[in-house]
């Protein structure tokens, strides 16, 4: 009998069911966007009912298609946003407000004022984190001090937080699973990741009680069974969760120190597997946990670029300059080079290993020569340029040498920007054979559960479309020192 997996992928913007077959090909998949609520400038919200009906609809919609009976399908993992927080009421079932999403800035004074104090230094070392709003505890903290429901629900012992995994599993399993992973658990700024338990110091630091927080458990674990009415009682094993990024880390069978991994989409997540070692980055990288199955702990070094996929929007949505992004791709290939013009995408300030929030974006080297297609090739190598910064940073900080980046995500399409990618880093860039890489490396681990091991994926990945570098040396140099003498130029102005 065939056997299946069916992976639920919890995201930002949209949620998906998706279903494998034993050698990990898509069989179905389901798509559906939910609605971004932004209630303040710099707050942004999710309702948690919408977010848990959204995926039971897609998962039904998926069963409903295919006409199998769900007892062939042999586990569930959930992969989701990773930091996003939920409060509920474990009685009601219901939450007790919005889910503050990562991107949400609202705690930005608080975090400001940590980091200024002895805290900042500690919670580094504990929890690998630079203090900031994206993580969890802040916002934890902000809806306890500012919901009147929270002080009373407390009293009573009734209520519960979660990052989104959590609140998906405790509801599929109609309340009998209160729990989180090692992967989930260290974006949320409580989490030791040397001891791997919540941290009394973090706790009382964001003055949050320990009582509301769910068990943390390997990222293969007993996560309960699926009991919910609406899959018609099918009691479906739920058997591994993690974070979306350490998700697709795993889905590229990055299972090795120095294996890394770029999700190219409206920004870009590049992570490395350090192996069994904490790596501290002297460079403003991320200490995280990568995942734990059979109790071996792997961690991983990870850094983004704010904006990467967002700036093609840019060129499209604000500036008019494409249609479609992918058409970005033949106008960028249709000259030789950008005529000298460099772009810096700073919309958001400049992330690693510049950490400067004042820096805005900028054209520079324009001259009257220069053409729409300088500036949508300019745009496009900028997205490589700043994967470079963030890759040379990694590799000094954890001493390893890359010799291969596996990519995916929406920008990874164009096949322009793969292979400048490729040539400024003098590596080989290496796309998956299938797009639901998140959903995939999920389901992967799901089926551990069931007997596959590590081995058995290696055999399984195929990367199929490997860009290979072609520029040579003293190009490559040439063009990179450009580009950091451009982001020199910006970093550290802002016109306000
Ligand atoms: P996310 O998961 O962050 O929403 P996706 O992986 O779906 O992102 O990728 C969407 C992003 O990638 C958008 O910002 C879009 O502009 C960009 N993008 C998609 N296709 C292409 C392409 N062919 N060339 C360049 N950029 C692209």
């Amino acid at each position: 009998m065939q056997k299946y997996y069916l992976a639920i992928d919890q995201g930002t913007t949209s949620c998906r069911a998706v279903l494998f077959d034993e050698n990990f090909n898509v069989i179905l998949k389901k798509q559906k966007e939910f609605c971004q609520i932004f209630p303040n400038i710099g707050w942004v919200e999710h309702d948690p009912m919408e977010i848990l009906n959204t995926q039971i609809e897609l998962v039904q919609q998926l069963i409903k298609e295919l006409g199998i009976s769900l007892e062939v399908i042999q586990s569930l993992g959930i992969t989701n946003q990773r930091e996003t927080v939920v409060l509920w009421d474990k009685q009601s079932g219901k939450p007790i407000y919005n889910a503050i999403v990562w991107q949400d800035t609202r705690t930005a004074q608080r975090c400001n004022f940590l980091k200024s104090t002895k805290y900042g230094k500690t919670i580094h070392q504990k929890t690998g984190l630079i203090v900031d709003p994206y993580f969890s505890a802040s916002k934890i903290e902000w809806i306890l001090q500012n919901v009147t429901k929270a002080k009373e629900l407390l009293a009573q012992g009734r209520l519960l937080f979660g990052t989104i995994d959590t609140w998906l599993c405790w509801n599929l399993t109609d309340g009998k699973v209160h729990a989180t992973d090692v992967s989930n658990a260290s974006r949320t700024m409580l989490f030791n990741i040397h001891t791997l338990e919540w941290d009394d110091d973090l706790l009382n630091i964001f003055n949050i009680p320990k009582e509301i927080l769910p068990e943390i458990k390997n990222n293969v674990d007993d996560f309960g069974k699926t009991n919910f009415r609406t899959l018609s009682g099918v009691k479906i094993p739920i058997s591994a969760m993690a974070g979306d990024q350490q998700a697709s880390l795993f889905g590229h069978a990055c299972f090795d120190s120095g294996n890394l991994k770029n999700t190219y989409g409206t920004g870009c997540f590049i992570m490395m597997n350090t192996g069994n070692a904490v790596v501290h980055s002297e460079n403003g990288l991320l200490s995280t946990i990568a995942w734990k199955i059979n109790n071996k702990t792997t961690y991983a070094l990870e850094g983004s670029v704010f904006i990467a996929g967002a700036a093609v929007q840019w060129l499209r949505d604000n500036m008019g300059l494409l249609k479609t992004a992918a058409e970005s791709e033949q106008i960028a290939k249709s000259v030789e080079d950008t005529a000298g013009t460099y772009f810096v995408p700073a919309f958001a300030g400049l992330g690693a290993p510049y950490w400067n929030t004042n820096a805005q974006g900028a054209y520079m080297g324009i001259t009257r020569a220069t053409r729409k297609e300088h500036l949508v090739r300019a745009v496009l190598e900028s997205i490589a340029f700043q994967n470079k910064d963030v890759l040379e940073v990694m590799m000094t900080d954890s001493n390893q040498l890359v010799e291969a980046v596996f990519v995916d995500g929406g920008a990874s399409n164009n096949a322009f920007l793969m292979q400048f990618q490729a040539d400024i880093l003098g590596m080989n860039i290496q796309r998956s054979i299938i797009d639901e890489i998140t959903a995939k490396g999920v389901a992967m681990m799901a089926s551990m559960a069931t007997g596959n091991t590590l081995d058995d994926f290696i055999k399984m990945i195929i990367h199929d479309k490997i860009y290979t570098p072609k520029m040579d040396d003293t190009k490559r140099k040439f063009l990179y020192k450009q580009w950091l003498k451009a982001v020199k130029t910006i970093d550290y102005q802002s016109f306000l």
